[in-house]
């Protein structure tokens, strides 16, 4: 058994979990991810595939769903099993596991129906996140938001079970990407100077640290840059006395672009860019939902307006929601319960 409870620290954690990984018992392990994996969220999949493969365990990297084309180049990624696409294979492997790592999300609703299975599965599901308010599905959980990302949580983990010996360039490159991912490269106050150190010691362990920025950045679709373009052009929308900018996108607009999963990915920033913002939200009809994402800067909490308004969470100057309302329902919705926030968004605009 894992020594640990679920009120761990990270010492505790990686204290019980070396000897667990190393018992008899332990022979299947899947690994999965959050709902449309980022790089952080591929990144830590991958790299504790590499590192759980070396062990000489039987390990399945499982994803909901797919995700963009600038991520398809980490190491392991042609061994990645879509569930959407191959539901069974991915159902059985879950069932047959021993244990589930449950890698950057904190709550089954962010696996889709992946979740159902997740929850319902023998396996002991180990959790290891970065974002706020856990649900309690995992057993034992890895988990502090004073990280900058879950990349850094599996750098952590893997040093302290075994030290840098196991982390090879594969690794190192996963780890890599998903922090200059989740610190929009090293910019976002949750970079701290032990992510820099990590960064460091990867970089000594032969992460090409201008190809995987290049991998990251300059590696996107002509579509892409065309619906950028539209959307600073003309679906820009600005609501100076509330330090908030807004864009919203349907169907028809994603289809006339011909846009692909991860063709909108940052946009949601590009309203911060602008002085005197300090709130910004892309509101995007994806069909079989609308989806949402905030960013703020300063003290206005993204994750509590995500939550009481969109069934989402997050980070507190990054988060998301959903919604199963019609598109313009959601923004009607967004405009009105934005002014309500009025103070909190000024005091935060005093703040920056
Ligand atoms: P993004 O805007 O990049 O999709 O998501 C930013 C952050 O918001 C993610 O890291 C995640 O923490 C959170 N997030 C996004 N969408 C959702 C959602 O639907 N539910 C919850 N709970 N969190 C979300
Ligand atoms: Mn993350």
């Amino acid at each position: 058994m894992l020594k640990f409870s679920k009120a761990i620290t990270l010492e505790d954690t990686t204290e019980g979990i070396r000897p667990f990984l190393n018992s008899g018992s332990v022979s299947k392990i899947v690994i999965t991810t959050h709902h449309k994996p980022d790089a952080d969220a591929l990144g830590s999949s991958l790299a504790l595939y590499h590192y759980l493969n070396k062990l000489g365990k039987q390990v399945n990297v499982v994803t909901p769903t797919d995700y963009p084309v600038n991520l398809h180049w980490m190491p392991g990624n042609d061994t990645v099993i879509n569930f959407e696409e191959s539901p069974k294979e991915a159902e059985n492997l879950v069932n047959e596991a021993d244990i589930v790592f449950c890698l950057d999300f904190n709550d089954l609703k962010r696996i889709n129906d992946l979740g159902l299975i997740v929850g319902k599965a023998e396996a002991k599901k180990i959790m290891i996140d970065h974002h706020r308010d856990p649900s309690g599905f995992d057993d034992y959980r890895f988990w502090t938001i004073e990280t900058s990302s879950t990349c850094e949580l599996i750098h952590d983990f893997i040093v302290s079970n075994d030290g840098e010996e196991l982390i090879d360039a594969d690794i190192a490159s996963c780890i890599y990407a998903g922090i200059v991912a989740d610190t929009g490269s090293f910019r976002f106050s949750s970079t701290s100077s032990h992510t820099h150190k990590i960064a460091a010691s990867l970089i000594d362990l032969g992460v090409d640290s201008a190809k995987v920025h290049a991998l990251l950045h300059d590696n996107f679709s002509l579509s892409r840059y065309r619906l950028m373009g539209y959307v600073l052009y003309k679906k820009l929308h600005i609501f100076p006395e509330l330090k908030t900018a807004l864009v919203y996108l349907s169907q028809d607009e994603l289809l006339k672009f011909n846009i692909q999963t991860g063709d909108t990915e940052g946009f949601v920033n590009y309203g911060l860019g602008i002085k005197g913002i300090v709130f910004s939200a892309l509101i995007i009809d994806r069909s079989v939902m609308v989806k949402m994402s905030f960013r703020s800067q300063g003290s206005f909490p993204c994750n509590e307006f995500a939550n009481k308004h969109f069934n989402g969470g997050g980070h507190l100057n990054a988060a998301g929601g959903a919604s199963k309302e019609p598109l313009e329902e959601v923004v009607k919705k967004f405009k009105e319960v934005l002014p309500t926030y009025k103070n909190q968004l000024l005091s935060s605009y005093e703040e920056v």
